[in-house]
């Protein structure tokens, strides 16, 4: 049987529950499932001095003072029992494992890796989903990156996009609200995932609903570029995992439409793109409103300095997995062919190449500026090769539109500045 059966069975305790629940998030000793590992408690505040400075002068009628961290209420967050086959296994077929796979290790701890689902120890509700889907093991950051996670513990992935690290930090986060209070009215989400763009945050959200639907996780996305109204609505319903894009969650901060007092679980995905983009300040006044025992997850495809002083400001005592090489910057499933070509040659380079590789398979084509993308598309629209473009100054609607188009194989070519590279989801 699963966990949530009982869910909704006696709301009234619920209630009784959350009259004892203090004002600044945790658990009163209430979980809404039990029975899943819970062997370990994190025992109130043990975070980081976490370094609030940040731009001072935005958003400053939404940082916390210092004071709304002391007294917080414990809650839930180691989940992880570890399957007998992998405390069985030897340092020495450890170190094989993680070999073959490419993962290396960092910090204290380390939990070893599980090899197949079953010794994940996800609870069965989880474990459908997955088998549902149709996966038949983990992935290499899923093998190592899922115990980790499930030991409630910081965790810096580095892994590319495509490597499966959104259910690497999705399936530990659904487990993790499982385990926490309820929301009460007015309570905002207990799961925080920050993302760079809204294709990927919505991207993050299908995966979210597709393995949260069993335990019925509520979830919504928030990003710019579209009406608030809906946004609202959702988050004034009570969702437990919030995807967000930085600018556009400060709006929902700045106008009280929610609040991150009950969030235990962070995930800042692409790190590296964010900071690319920006999008630093934001990031510090978004974690500046969260507990400090939060557990926070920071995933990046590269590791250049910046990333990593911000992982250093914001986490603590974390693990840190790595797939493939720490200079990760490509997919080296992908053969890569570089041809240098002065501007003029451009174009008629551009359409050799279509006239050679056009067989009616999906091609996409990465512009640097958004007025580029425009032009080359127009170009070879008149020019009788469908093509659509997508870029960061499209309506969301048209974006929604080009993709689909394109996805389908309507139009089998799609030009895209790198805003839209990430988190196509193709
Ligand atoms: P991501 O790197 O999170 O963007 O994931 C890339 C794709 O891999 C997504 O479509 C996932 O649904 C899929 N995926 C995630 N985990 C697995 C798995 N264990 N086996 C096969 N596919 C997976």
């Amino acid at each position: 049987m699963s966990r949530y059966d009982g869910r909704y069975a006696d709301p009234t305790s619920f209630r009784d529950r959350k009259s004892d629940f203090g004002g600044y998030g945790g658990s009163s000793g209430y979980s809404r499932g039990g029975g899943y590992g819970g062997v370990e408690r994190s025992d109130g505040y043990n975070g980081p001095s976490t370094n609030h400075s940040g731009s001072k002068k935005e958003f400053d009628n939404i940082v916390l003072p210092r004071e709304h961290f002391d007294n917080l209420i414990p809650f839930e967050k180691n989940f992880y029992v570890e399957h007998p086959a992998v405390t069985a296994l030897s340092e020495d077929a450890v170190a094989a494992y993680r070999r073959q796979r490419e993962i290396s290790v960092q910090g204290r701890n380390i939990p070893k890796p599980v090899r197949t689902f079953e010794e994940t120890n996800f609870p069965d509700y989880v474990l459908q989903e997955v088998l549902k889907a149709g996966f038949t093991e983990p992935t290499a950051i899923q093998s190592q990156g899922w115990p980790m996670a499930l030991k409630g513990r910081d965790l810096i992935g580095l892994a590319e996009t495509g490597s499966g690290k959104t259910l690497a930090y999705l399936l530990p986060a659904i487990v993790h609200v499982n385990a926490q209070p309820y929301l009460a009215p007015g309570d905002g989400p207990i799961v925080l995932v920050l993302a760079p763009t809204r294709e990927l945050a919505v991207q993050i959200q299908q995966e979210a609903t597709k393995f949260g639907v069993s335990s019925r996780i509520r979830n919504t996305c928030i990003y710019g570029g579209v009406p608030k109204g809906p946004q609202i609505r959702d988050l004034q319903k009570g969702v437990e995992i919030v995807i967000a894009t930085p600018g556009r969650l400060i709006d929902m901060l700045e106008g009280r439409h929610t609040n991150l007092r009950r969030v235990t679980y962070l995930v800042v995905d692409e790190a590296d793109r964010m900071l690319d983009m920006g999008f630093e300040p934001q990031i510090r006044k978004i974690i500046a409103q969260i507990r400090p025992d939060r557990q926070t997850l920071y995933w990046s495809a590269t590791w250049p300095k910046e990333v990593e002083s911000l992982a250093h400001q914001f986490l603590h005592d974390p693990y840190k997995v790595i797939i493939g090489s720490q200079d990760l910057k490509a997919n080296h499933a992908i053969q890569q062919i570089v041809e240098v070509v002065s501007e003029h040659e451009k174009y008629q380079k551009l359409i050799k190449l279509l006239e050679q590789i056009m067989d009616g398979n999906r091609i996409l084509i990465f512009m640097e500026t958004k007025r580029g993308c425009d032009q080359i598309t127009r170009q070879l629209r008149m020019d009788g090769w469908p093509a659509l473009s997508i870029h960061g100054d499209k309506s969301q609607a048209e974006r929604d539109w080009v993709l689909s188009e394109f996805k389908a194989g309507k139009s089998p070519i799609m030009t895209a500045t790198d805003v839209a590279a990430r988190g196509l989801g193709l």
